[in-house]
Formats: structure tokens, sequence, C-alpha cells
């Protein structure tokens, strides 16, 4: 591990003013990602903020419904927060499905937004990697991507984005809040992390200077809400698969529905396309195994991971199913 500066800072100006350069300077918070991939030498900063003090903690219901979120809270805080439990089940489910209960203590909803990819050749400096050094090459094209993307990829980066709480605010739906050199500025969650097309380097749509400050989570959705996450074990473990659903019924049909998927796509992925496909229709198997084709139909597979597209269909299936459930089990 190199050497680096350690700098704490009390407020979001002076932390916006500290940061100069994203290559070469970092925020820390609960450093559940950074401090690891320091170690490993595949970040490498010279400088780190602590921006642990900052007054970023707070859950607050804003007057026209939506709710907003610091970016210091954490990931354990938010889980059990009881609006956060009664009206975006399907979030604090994402978020107990994460990791562990100590690592969720320390992690913070900022720092998940920025959760890096846990592709076994990006976490290791011996191996190309265009993500972590652009030009490199892909070591995974070629080698053993059994848990990459079938969704989102390029030729150039096929990694999986690791969040589930990522994927719990995009179904649903979110603002993320930035404070940078120029002010501060509001990105519609869905837009905030990038496709890796052809500079996989470039993550996100954070500028330099720019701190995460607050996610604003949209007015609370009508209809039942379900998180469902498929991996290799029962607990502390990324997902294969995974899908958030929220479903709102008009009679035996569909009003309204949100589908995020997990594990098998380059970014938190919205499936709107099968959305569509649902509105107006019944809710049977039939129809959401339909959905589930519409949201996998630009699927790619590489050599180990064709499996996933199965079992995305079946993970969308499935959550659909038990959010449906829960939303005849609230009319009744
Ligand atoms: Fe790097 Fe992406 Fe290839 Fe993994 S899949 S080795 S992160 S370029």
């Amino acid at each position: 591990m190199r050497q680096f500066e350690l700098e704490s800072v009390e407020k979001v100006d002076q932390a916006v003013a500290s940061q100069r350069d994203q290559r070469r300077d970092a925020f820390v918070a609960g450093g559940t990602t950074l401090l690891d991939l320091v170690k490993l030498d595949v970040m490498t900063p010279e400088r780190m903020v602590d921006v642990t003090h900052l007054p970023l903690k707070r859950i607050e219901k804003l007057d026209d419904g939506r709710l907003k979120v610091g970016a210091l809270v954490t990931n354990n805080e938010l889980a059990h927060h009881e609006l956060v439990k009664r009206d975006y089940a399907v979030l604090s489910e994402a978020l107990l499905a994460g990791a562990s209960t100590g690592l969720r203590n320390l992690a913070t909803t900022a720092g998940n937004v920025m959760q890096r990819t846990r592709c076994p050749y990006y976490r290791d400096p011996a191996m190309p990697c265009n993500r972590r050094e652009p030009g490199s090459g892909c070591a995974a094209l070629d080698g053993i991507n059994r848990n990459h993307a079938v969704l989102g990829t390029s030729n150039r980066c096929i990694a999986t984005h690791p969040s589930d709480m990522c994927v719990g605010m995009v179904a649903v739906g979110a603002t993320i809040v930035v404070e940078g050199p120029q002010g501060s500025r509001e990105i519609p969650f869905e837009d905030y992390h990038l496709l890796p097309g052809d500079t996989p380097e470039k993550e996100h749509d954070l500028k330099d200077g720019e701190l995460i400050t607050h996610v604003i989570l949209d007015a609370p959705r009508a209809g039942g809400q379900h998180y469902l996450k498929l991996r290799d074990r029962a607990s502390y473990e990324f997902a294969l698969a995974s899908c958030a659903a929220i479903v709102e019924l008009d009679g035996d049909s569909v009003a309204s529905a949100r589908l995020a998927l997990g594990g098998v796509a380059t970014k938190p992925w919205r499936a709107e396309a099968a959305e569509k496909a649902l509105i107006g229709q019944p809710a049977t198997r039939e129809n959401f195994e339909r959905a589930a084709e519409v949201a996998l139909a630009d699927a790619v597979a590489y050599s180990h991971n064709g499996y996933k597209i199965t079992l995305g269909k079946q993970a969308i299936v499935r959550a659909l199913r038990d959010a449906t459930a829960r939303t005849t089990a609230t009319a009744a």
C-alpha cells in the first residue's frame, strides 16, 4: 500500500474545496470499498479527505412527499428507518440483502452509490483491465466470466455492477444531489452510473470536486414491492441475478410496474420495456414470463455466464409474483 495524505473536514464547502482531481484525491467515509482497493493498489489516491463529520446523516420527509436521505446515512440506518420499511420496502429488502450487518453499519448511502465492481481482474493489478488501466485490455472477455454481466456490456468491459441498494433505488425512483465548485446540481439516479462503452474507466457522472450530499427518493409508489436476490450462498454474497419489483393492480390487471435488475448488468438496470409490456395485462405467470423475455431480449452471453439469462428471467418472474401477492394482501 502506498502512503497518502489524510485530511478531515467539518463542512460541505470545505470538502468540495479540498478536492482537486478525482484521479488523485478521494473522499472517504465508511471506506468499505475504497480502503480495500487502496490496499490492493487498485486505487492510488495521493490524498484522502475524511468526510465522516459532515452534517449529512439525516433522513427527512419533504413537503412534496419525497424522502431526502443524507449521504452519510448508513445502509443499516436506511434499511431500518420506519418510513423506508413502510413506503420503500423493496429498498429496505435490497439493503438488507447486501454485505453483512457489520459492513452495513459502516457503509454509507453515497459510498454504496460509488461502489466499484467486484470483477477479480479489476482487483488484480497484474491483470489487464480497461476499467483500472484504460487501453490495457479486458482479461474477463476470454477469462473466467461466470459472474459478469449480460446486459449493457461492451467489447471493452463486461463487469457487473455489485450494489443491491442501487437496484432498489432504481425501482423506487430517485435523484442524486451533488455539491461542487459550480454549486449544487441534481442527477436522475438512472443517469448517474454510465455504461462502459469505449470508456469503462468513467463509471459515473461526477465531475472533479463534486461530492454526493443526498439521495432523494421519489414519493412512495402504489402497489406491492419485493426484492429477490439469487446468489451462490444465502448471505454475505453478491447477486448472480436480482430483481426489484413494484406492482400496482387494477382488479386483476397490472396498472403500473417498476422493474430493476442487479447481478446481470453493468449498471443498476431499469427494465423499462418489460414494465410497459406488463401494463394493462392480467397479472399472470404467463405475462410475467413474457415480460422477463422482453427484459433479457438484448442480453449477450460470454463463455461462462449464459446461465444468467435464464436466472435473470426466473428472478423477474418470482419477484413479480411475490410483489403482486403483497398488492393483494394490502388491498385485502
Ligand atoms: Fe476490467 Fe471490466 Fe474487463 Fe473486469 S470486465 S477486467 S473490470 S475491463
